[in-house]
């Protein structure tokens, strides 16, 4: 696997978390987020010669320490556990350089990444307008070639970006403007004339990131500013590398998801309520937190099956960061609002930091992409993979998931396959009955396909954990034993409800006659789906024992 070795990953999360517990100890976070304030010495000492955090963004070839895709998740995981505010600080620097890193002509990656990797300048990436955020190509920002003696020399940019991470602090900002031959990415440096910042937003969240709208009034910049050198590729620079950020978003869920049950878990084996402490209480485990950790772990594996793909080589990979995104931070989202619930009346104020957790993790579920456009870009690529297929697609994915079973047992595969059984049938309905006209169906169908193919990815991993052979990189928190549990229940949750949210819209559009619905739950497999929930209860007891350390 490309990327670092698994000591370099381990010492440099390391690195990270004593710089964490040192420099911003709980006490400190909750302080900058009462004040609503970036903590922008800190983010710099990080990005300082002494941590070089940053160096973790930037390729080798231009100082960085060559990290692939998988320690980037690994290591926005860890960040985010700390404060998805910071992490945004630091992600923006990566995705403000992103169309340098995709596009950009040799002399500008050398001048700007290797700015980022020596002196570790702040960098902003904007692309958000008031009137264009999940659609870009609305943007009215316009950038007007200057021209000498007929050839152009540089170019003259206006109009306003909203909402942009560390737009008032940025020592550089990527900027998305329209130019006669279409969108296309400039550096502007702060100082610029004509270029300003306005009041940072009063968010609802990662109030330790800072927020900006940008103004741009008739700013000058040389040749040198268009990326890449020619007009109209911004667009595809944007999307060149959505599998890639939106891993990183990904891991932001998963890491804020995670940081929240490990503050409900430790509570609930000291809070005693009704003679006993609560985490001994099903009630509580089986509705509060086992639910979240299933999930969070169905969204790393799929996470660490597209990180590999991606450090294998694969390019694109736009569905896959969709999925990844759309899972983990729905999950972590869910599991921080639970968090709340998990310890009652502490959860709700600010002390206890799991309030500040959902509120901070709720803005994953949208910037980077919203989950219904998430939704929307599911849905659309792997419905052309259905129809090229001629809907065998899923079919065959299930057919490798029943090998997979027949070797092993345990992890889940046979129930996996029976979700991705159901979902080619509710698909190859939604094509016969024309049923992606409907809007909702279609997104509905990016929903249920990114359950099945997690449902796919968590069993395929709980396998590799009883083989032995997870990568060395990999996360640990369950054993080989309770990740077969985990895949087991997470599969039957993704099956039954693909067959039933699908025979429900279904039959819902109207496309399918009354007489028609027995042997429709019997294509989606309902009977089969139905049994396999045996064992749940069982399963969730000893998902719940490994949570809590119990034998
Ligand atoms: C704290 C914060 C930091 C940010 N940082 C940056 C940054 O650094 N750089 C940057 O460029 N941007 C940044 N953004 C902007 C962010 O990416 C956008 O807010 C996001 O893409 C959504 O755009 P919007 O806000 O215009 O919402 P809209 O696009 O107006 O969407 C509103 C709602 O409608 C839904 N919707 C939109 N289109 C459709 C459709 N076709 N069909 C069905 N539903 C639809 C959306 O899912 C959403 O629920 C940031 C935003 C925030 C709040």
């Amino acid at each position: 696997m490309a990327g670092l070795d698994p000591e370099t990953l381990g010492l440099a999360l390391d690195t990270l978390r004593d710089f964490a517990k040192q420099r911003l100890p709980l006490e400190v976070l909750l302080e900058y987020d009462a004040r609503d304030e970036m903590p922008l010495e800190i983010v710099r000492e990080m990005c300082g010669p002494e941590l070089g955090l940053q160096l973790f963004f930037v390729p080798e070839e231009h100082g960085g320490m060559g990290a692939g895709a998988f320690d980037v998740y690994r290591f926005c995981e860890a960040m985010a556990a700390i404060d998805v505010g910071v992490a945004t600080g630091l992600l923006a620097t990566f995705l403000g350089s992103d169309p340098i890193q995709v596009g950009g002509t040799p002399e500008q990656k050398s001048r700007w990444l290797g700015a980022i990797a020596d002196q570790g300048i702040l960098f902003a990436y904007g692309a958000t307008e008031p009137e264009a955020g999940s659609d870009l190509a609305s943007l009215r920002t316009v950038a007007t070639p200057v021209e000498e003696n007929g050839e152009v020399v540089g170019y003259r940019l206006s109009g306003r970006k909203q909402w942009i991470s560390n737009g008032g602090v940025a020592d550089a900002c990527t900027i998305l403007a329209n130019t006669p031959g279409g969108p296309s990415w400039f550096v502007v440096e702060r100082g610029a004339e004509g270029f300003g910042s306005e009041r940072p937003e009063d968010k609802h969240g990662i109030r330790l990131s800072n927020t900006a709208a940008l103004t741009l009034d008739d700013v000058p910049v040389g040749l040198d500013a268009l990326i890449g050198g020619a007009e109209g590729l911004g667009l595809l620079q944007a999307q060149a590398v959505f599998g890639y950020t939106r891993l990183m978003v990904a891991a932001f869920g998963l890491g804020a998801g995670w940081a929240a049950l490990d503050r409900a878990i430790p509570y609930s084996t000291e809070r005693i309520q009704a003679g006993g402490p609560l985490s001994e209480k099903q009630g509580y485990t089986h509705k509060l937190v086992v639910p979240h950790a299933v999930r969070l772990e169905a969204a790393r594996a799929y996470i660490e099956e597209t990180a590999i793909a991606l450090d294998s080589g694969d390019e694109g990979l736009d569905c896959e960061g969709a999925i990844a995104k759309y899972m983990a931070t729905e999950a972590g989202n869910a599991a921080a609002e639970d968090a709340i619930q998990a310890l009652g009346g502490y959860g709700y104020t600010r002390e206890y930091e799991v309030e500040k957790i959902k509120r901070d993790v709720r803005i994953t579920t949208i910037y980077e992409g919203t989950s219904e456009i998430m939704e929307m870009t599911v849905a659309r690529s792997r419905w052309q993979l259905h129809v090229k297929t001629r809907g065998q697609h899923y079919h065959e994915q299930a057919a490798a998931l029943e090998t997979l079973a027949r070797e092993q047992p345990a992890c889940g595969a046979d129930v996996a396959a029976l979700a991705l059984h159901a979902l080619a049938e509710v698909m190859e309905r939604a094509r016969v009955g024309r049923l992606t006209r409907n809007q909702h169906v279609l997104l509905r169908l990016g929903e249920w396909i990114s359950w099945a193919e997690c449902a796919g990815s968590l069993a395929r991993r709980a396998a590799a954990a009883a083989a032995g052979r997870l990568p060395e990189k990999s996360d640990t928190r369950f054993d080989a034993r309770a990740l077969q549990a985990v895949s087991r229940v997470f599969a039957r949750e993704a099956a039954l409800s693909i067959a039933n949210e699908g025979l429900r819209w279904i039959c819902g559009a109207d496309a399918v006659p009354a007489e028609g619905v027995p042997e429709l739950e019997k294509a989606l497999g309902l009977d089969a789906i139905h049994r396999a929930q045996a064992g749940l209860l069982a399963d969730t007891d000893a998902v719940a024992d490994a949570l809590y350390g119990r034998a």
